[in-house]
């Protein structure tokens, strides 16, 4: 097989900004050569057995040279491998992307470019600035920060006379010079100016100043790579147009300690709301294998006629075991089912079945409370769940009539990765943790 080199942009740093088909690249991998600038989250999307190269550099401080870098990459699509090169913002706004195409190029490796959406104008967005505003900016102009020596390197008066944005990468740490010259050849020092720092990300911080404050101002706020420097009136609009530091929990890191398996919607749902959602998992679902009372259970189900879910994986893993046993969902059809929460309610809708109560109150004392009502002696009722759940259910349903309860999986403490999660806590400033269930904080104060 032949290998081949994708140059994948993976957007600004909010892993949502990434194309479809920079995450199908992705998908498809067997080594990914990734750097600092990329969000760890769009590498979670990889295949099981794909190989992780980190490449990653600091401003001063090189992990591997551009020609390892070039070197790698030839080497692994030589090997026959699909190789993506997953580059912050665009592949060739600053990311020498070019230079990986020439050096596969030359040595007939074949390649393609994803382009993705550079800092420079993502960036911006995020921080509320459109890089163009009619009447504001009818030009802009990327620039590199990036000096060995800022004279000959650049044309300083005309980029002063320029009226269109300017935007420098790479430039905080001669943020100095930058403005210092730029006034020096005729920019008004009144001119707005906004640094951005990590944009797009829960981390993203801004400092607002003019050409000849903003130094100082920046200075202050111990601004660091990587930011964005953005010159002109366009930075005004800011006040109106920003959008992601409005969001409710913004700036708030928030640690969710469930399973993997139960965290998807909690996590796009903090996300959405802004918040930095950082997920730490401390426990693990753990099936019962070769459940002989489950499988008699289903093969009988006709005996019951109540079915009872408490949870999306009790659903899950019951549904699982009446497919691999041969039925579908006719065999339940004569059953009334329930659910405790909306979510356990939706996870059955998908195999086909429309749950015929939910207890207004999602836990025991709900679902006994609304079956009290329904349930007479004559009633059989089937509960598939976990092996540590509480005995309250099973209890007082057992006083009204026939209840038989399977424990189809148990929690079990999360695995070492959380360890260094936990430590890795540390390094913020605040954080909160989501404790969904006395599990969770046991394990994770077991974990600590
Ligand atoms: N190819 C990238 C740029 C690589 S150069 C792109 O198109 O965005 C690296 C520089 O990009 C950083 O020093 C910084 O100036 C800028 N940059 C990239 N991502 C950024 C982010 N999330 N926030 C602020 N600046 C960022």
């Amino acid at each position: 097989m032949k290998g081949i080199v994708y140059l994948v942009g993976a957007g600004p740093g909010d892993p949502g900004l990434i194309t479809l088909k920079g995450i199908q690249c992705i998908k498809t991998a067997d080594v990914i050569v990734y750097d600092r600038l990329a969000s760890p989250v769009l590498l979670e999307e990889r295949k099981n057995n794909c190989k992780l190269i980190y490449v990653g550099k600091s401003p001063k401080h090189h992990t591997k040279t551009q020609s390892e870098i070039n070197e790698i990459l030839f080497q692994e699509a030589k090997a026959g491998n699909r190789v993506v090169r997953l580059k912050g913002g665009d592949p060739y706004v600053f990311g020498r992307g070019g230079e990986e195409g020439e050096y596969l190029y030359n040595r007939n490796i074949p390649f393609e470019v994803v382009p993705g959406i550079t800092s420079a104008i993502g960036g911006l967005a995020y921080g509320g600035i459109p890089i163009t505003h009619r009447g504001l900016a009818r030009s802009f102009h990327v620039i590199t920060g990036h000096l060995k020596d800022e004279y000959e390197e650049i044309n300083w008066e005309a980029l002063a006379a320029l009226d269109g944005t300017i935007v420098f990468l790479m430039g905080v740490s001669n943020l100095e010079k930058i403005s210092r010259n730029l006034i020096k050849n005729g920019k008004d020092e009144n001119t707005p100016v906004a640094i951005i720092n990590w944009a797009t990300t829960p981390r993203q911080k801004i400092v607002k100043g003019t050409l000849s404050n903003i130094y100082e101002k920046a200075l202050k706020e111990n601004i660091k790579p990587p930011s964005l420097i953005v010159i002109g009136d366009v930075v005004d609009l800011r006040d109106s147009l920003s959008f992601y530091e409005k969001k409710p929990l913004f700036g708030r890191n928030i640690v969710i300690t469930r399973g993997t398996t139960q965290q998807g919607d909690i996590i796009n749902k903090l996300i959405e709301l802004g918040a930095n959602a950082i997920s730490i998992p401390t426990i693990e679902i753990k099936e019962i294998k070769s459940n002989i009372r489950l499988d008699k259970a289903i093969i009988d189900i006709d005996k019951y006629n109540y079915i009872i879910f408490t949870s999306i994986n009790g659903a899950n893993i019951f549904f699982k075991r009446l497919f691999e046993l041969g039925y579908d969902a006719r065999k339940i059809a004569d059953i009334k089912v329930g659910a405790v929460g909306s979510s356990t309610a939706k996870a059955i809708g998908e195999y086909g079945i429309n749950v015929d109560f939910i207890p207004k109150e999602y836990r025991g004392e709900g679902l006994v409370n609304e079956l009290k009502s329904k349930l007479s002696k004559e009633d059989k009722v089937l509960i598939p769940r976990a092996k540590n759940g509480r005995p309250y259910i099973v209890e007082e349903l057992s006083k009204i009539c026939m209840v038989e309860e399977i424990k189809t999986y148990e929690t079990v403490k999360a695995t070492e990765d959380s360890e260094y999660m936990i430590e890795s806590l540390k390094e913020l400033d605040s954080y909160y943790i989501l404790f969904s269930s006395p599990t969770t904080f046991i394990n994770f104060k077991k974990i600590a």
